[in-house]
């Protein structure tokens, strides 16, 4: 029996006002559930109204989208692991393709990130997975598995077993084009060997889960897909009566 993760990345939507209409909508047709994790990834500057409207369920755990790898300092603008704890946070997104391809982050930043995370006790969700062109030359396992390993370079194994892992094919988000489960379930197969590799039984158990293009009509079949252990979503995560079809897979 799967007990599936559902992780909702809102991006750089949803102010304050509009996570506690989000909550209300949505708490009031999902009621706690014990076979499934469901995580919350607000802006951070709406991470408090998310914690807020989710004081009385402590069933959904909320995270940050990004972090800065230094723990604290000179760095306008940014938001460190220690904070985002501080802040309610539980769990922090790593490597995002967003982050990779908009921003500019490094296999070797993320590196760092997910050691940040580490010492401030936040669940690292490590991003992998690889651009069209990438793919197109047969190189998608590769990228992942590279982008896996450069992400727990700074880290002892034995935390390993207590990140998540998201293969989200650059190609996939917010294309509307999602991987078949078959090829979601080969990547995820690679990843898996690599973890039980990286760090025995703890590392295999990792949930793997899966993003891009994810909604309502698809996600059954994803999570039905072997080695599928959840679903990070992006666009169909902001709408509360989409999300609550999804969590409800
Ligand atoms: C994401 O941003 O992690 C994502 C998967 O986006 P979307 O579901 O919109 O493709």
């Amino acid at each position: 029996m799967k007990h599936p993760v559902f992780a909702a990345n809102w991006k750089m939507n949803h102010a304050p006002a509009d996570a506690t209409e989000f909550l209300r909508q949505f708490l009031a047709h999902y009621p706690r559930q014990q076979d499934r994790t469901v995580l919350i990834f607000p802006p951070a500057l709406t991470l408090h109204a998310v914690t807020a409207g989710l004081k009385e369920r402590s069933d959904i755990l909320v995270g940050v989208q990004n972090i800065h790898w230094e723990d604290k300092g000179a760095f306008t603008g940014e938001n460190s692991a220690p904070i985002a704890r501080a802040a309610g946070a539980r769990y922090v997104l790593v490597g995002h393709s967003e982050r990779r391809h908009v921003f500019g982050e490094t296999d070797e930043e993320t590196g760092k990130k997910v050691a940040a995370a580490t010492r401030a006790g936040l669940v690292a969700v490590i991003c992998v997975g690889e651009t069209l062109e990438q793919r197109e030359c047969g190189d998608t396992e590769s990228v992942a598995l590279r982008q896996l390993r450069a992400a727990v370079a700074n880290v002892d194994a034995h935390h390993i077993g207590g990140y998540m892992v998201a293969y989200e094919p650059v190609w996939a988000i917010g294309t509307g084009k999602n991987a078949t489960p078959a090829d979601a379930s080969a990547v995820h197969a690679a990843l898996r060997k690599d973890l039980r590799s990286l760090a025995g039984e703890r590392g295999a158990a990792v949930p793997i889960l899966y993003g891009g293009s994810v909604n309502s009509g698809n996600a059954a079949a994803l999570l039905g897909a072997s080695d599928v252990d959840g679903l990070l979503v992006g666009g169909a995560s902001l709408n509360a009566e989409a999300w609550t079809a999804i969590v409800r897979t």
